[in-house]
């Protein structure tokens, strides 16, 4: 299939790296948010993400700008009337991905396929929200997407062969890798990631140690290039959460229950380093 134009929904931290490695690799690219403070914050970090490039002489002044002339904001979901392919980076709820699946059924042509980046919900249920599951697939991107390789690609139940293997084309022409994984609550990522990263937690919140001393520890004994509670304020608290939830509930075993002191923070509003705190302060 011949795809050329892409609509991103939900320009946060993930939404913005999508749609920026999309446009750089020729795609028209329309970035969907509800609110315009997003989209422009998303529009800013491209730019600078660009400037860095120009800078480091990897990339030209013009090409720079053809890129970000390839990028439409909307806030209208209507964008995606024209859309091939669909990539949706909103918020991790089940509830308001149906939602917007449901939507895009409604507005999209019969060919368009729809692809969302959860990190951890299932590719059938979001499916079954349309008439048309056979062309629904998990693109799951990691954070930062311009830096990160990995893509796993995860099939529903009716997920076609040709629709898979138009976004393994499409993420290899993005620069990226693909890895397949069948549709199993936390795929491979957050199924190993995750618990790490709440084992951490429930470590800080039995005392065990300093949360400096938790990444320390990760650092320099297992070789991580980061510590997993400065890892979790990069992923967003909130994502954290519900990822946990999703693996509590979707595999019913007692050990991935999420700690409470991550409940506290998500309840706190200290997400992480996109609202300036989470386990670190951030300026
Ligand atoms: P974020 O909070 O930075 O951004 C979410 C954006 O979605 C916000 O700008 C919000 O305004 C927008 N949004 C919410 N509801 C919307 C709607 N109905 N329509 C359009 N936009 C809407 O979150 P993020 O970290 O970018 O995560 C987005 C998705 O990507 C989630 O499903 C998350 O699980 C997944 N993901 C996150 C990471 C990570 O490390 N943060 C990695 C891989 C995948």
């Amino acid at each position: 299939m011949n795809v050329q134009n892409i609509v991103v929904i939900g320009a946060g931290q993930m939404g913005s790296g999508i749609a920026q490695v999309c446009a750089m690799a020729g795609y028209s690219v329309s970035l969907q948010d509800l609110k315009q403070e997003q989209i422009d914050k998303g529009i800013g970090i491209i730019t600078k993400n660009l400037s860095r490039q120009v800078e480091k002489g990897r990339m030209t002044e013009e090409e720079k700008q053809a890129v970000l002339d390839r990028i439409s904001p909307a806030l209208d979901l209507a964008c995606a009337r024209e859309a091939d392919l669909v990539i949706e980076a909103a918020v991790e709820r089940m509830d308001i991905k149906k939602q917007i699946f449901a939507q895009l059924d409604e507005i999209t042509p019969s060919h368009t396929i729809l692809a969302t980046n959860t990190s951890s919900l299932p590719i059938t249920e979001i499916a079954a929200a349309t008439k048309r599951p056979e062309q629904v697939i998990g693109m799951h991107f990691m954070n930062p997407v311009p830096v990160m390789k990995l893509v796993e690609i995860i099939r529903g139940l009716a997920t076609t062969d040709e629709v898979y293997q138009t976004i393994e084309d499409i993420t290899k022409k993005i620069g990226k890798v693909p890895v397949e994984v069948n549709d199993f609550p936390g795929f491979i990522s957050n199924r190993i990631l995750l618990p790490m990263i709440n084992e951490a937690i429930y470590a800080l919140y039995e005392g065990v140690a300093t949360k400096e001393a938790i990444d320390d520890v990760m650092k320099l004994g297992m070789n991580h290039p980061m510590g997993p509670l400065t890892l979790a304020d990069f992923i967003g608290l909130d994502t954290c959460l519900y990822i946990m939830e999703v693996l509590h509930e979707g595999l019913g075993d007692s050990k991935y229950r999420p700690c409470p002191l991550l409940r506290k923070y998500v309840s706190a509003g200290w997400l992480g380093k996109k609202t300036g705190r989470g386990f670190y302060v951030y300026e």
